[in-house]
């Protein structure tokens, strides 16, 4: 078995959005991409709440894993859990093992030469219904426009980040039913505001509202956010651990759990959260907010669970969307990438 000979980190910005990227070489030469969590968006300084999780893997995560075996991922995976614990079991340090933890599938499966998804059990679909996930845009024209882009590629479902109801009522004016329409306000409400904002737009056939209340892990009143509105509820983009995500499905608050899996601890993480996602019944649309190793990552679990709904298609432009492309997108629906690995040869 090849052993680990180098990790490169590399923090690329685009403001105000930012990719943490992880290269893992083997001793054979072989290479596997990962990405971290990419911080929080800030204009003023593009890339520079990523360092911290660049340096996490540097500094800390690094020197755990050189010259260890390459393919004995389960088992790095728990020494650096059990390592970061002390740091924290949530946050920066998760983050970073995530980044580590998605090459060192990637690079296992090219050394196979077959893509991830195999080694998870195989497809259980040939593609999923894809979302076009508009980023913030705080303009009724542009989001109107955006959508009708997205429609051109065949697909057929946008999610908004907007925190008005005007924008959805506007969406569903304009595209009338054909459209399906989430919207996400990232934790912007509490409990009245989410209830006033639910109430307002739920009559409109929303498929989901995702993450109404602030702050974002408070299960108990986004319950209550899911009785008073009647609206199906997305969460899960914040939570890390299983048994995070247990005592999220325990409250019952959720009909749709979106891990991320840039924090959660990469594949080997969302192995372990699968049989919660069958063992209460819910929907899987893994989150995603970058075009890169997360995004192709998050296809090849989203193949291999039964419990697939929806996957995430970030619909950003320009700088904001970084270097690499779209994965297969087809009257809708996304594809397996081809080629061995994560498949991210096509993305370059
Ligand atoms: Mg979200």
């Amino acid at each position: 078995m090849t052993t680990i000979e180098n990790i490169e980190v590399t923090v690329e910005s685009g403001n105000p959005l930012a990719q943490v990227f992880v290269t893992i070489r083997a001793s054979d030469g072989t290479t596997g991409q990962g990405e971290a969590w990419w911080g929080i968006p800030d204009r003023d300084m593009p890339g520079r709440s990523a360092l911290p999780i660049a340096s996490t893997i540097e500094n800390l995560i690094t020197p755990r894993l050189l010259g260890k075996k390459s393919g004995e991922i389960e088992r790095h995976w728990f020494d650096l859990w059990d390592f970061g614990y002390r740091y924290a079991d949530q946050g920066i340090f998760l983050m970073g093992m995530s980044g580590v933890d998605i090459a060192l599938w990637d690079l296992l499966a090219k050394q196979l030469g077959i893509p991830v998804v195999q080694i998870l059990g195989g497809q259980v679909h040939e593609s999923i219904q894809a979302y076009a996930s508009l980023p913030p845009l705080r303009d009724t024209d542009t989001v109107v426009a955006e959508t009708q882009r997205a429609m051109e590629h065949g697909i057929t479902a946008v999610k908004l980040h907007e925190v008005e109801a005007t924008y959805v009522h506007v969406l569903r004016d304009t595209f009338g039913d054909e459209l399906e329409i989430m919207v996400d306000v990232n934790g912007h409400f509490n409990l009245q505001e989410a209830t006033a904002f639910g109430l307002d737009i739920r009559t409109r056939g929303i498929t989901w509202f995702e993450e109404p209340i602030r702050p974002m892990r408070d299960h108990a009143t986004i319950k209550k956010v899911a009785v008073e509105t009647g609206l199906p509820i997305a969460a899960g983009e914040n939570e890390y651990t299983v048994s995070d995500f247990n005592k999220l499905l325990t409250s019952d608050a959720v009909t749709y759990l979106q891990p991320e899996i840039t924090k959660i601890g990469g594949l080997t993480a969302a192995k372990r959260i699968n049989p919660l996602v069958e063992l209460y019944n819910v929907a899987l649309s893994p989150h995603n907010f970058r075009i890169g190793p997360s995004l192709y990552a998050s296809i090849h679990w989203a193949m291999s669970s039964p419990m697939t709904a929806w996957m995430e298609v970030p619909w950003i432009q320009g700088e904001f969307a970084g270097r690499m492309a779209l994965p297969p997108l087809k009257d809708g629906r996304v594809y397996l990438p081809e080629g061995s690995g994560l498949g991210l040869d096509s993305a370059h």
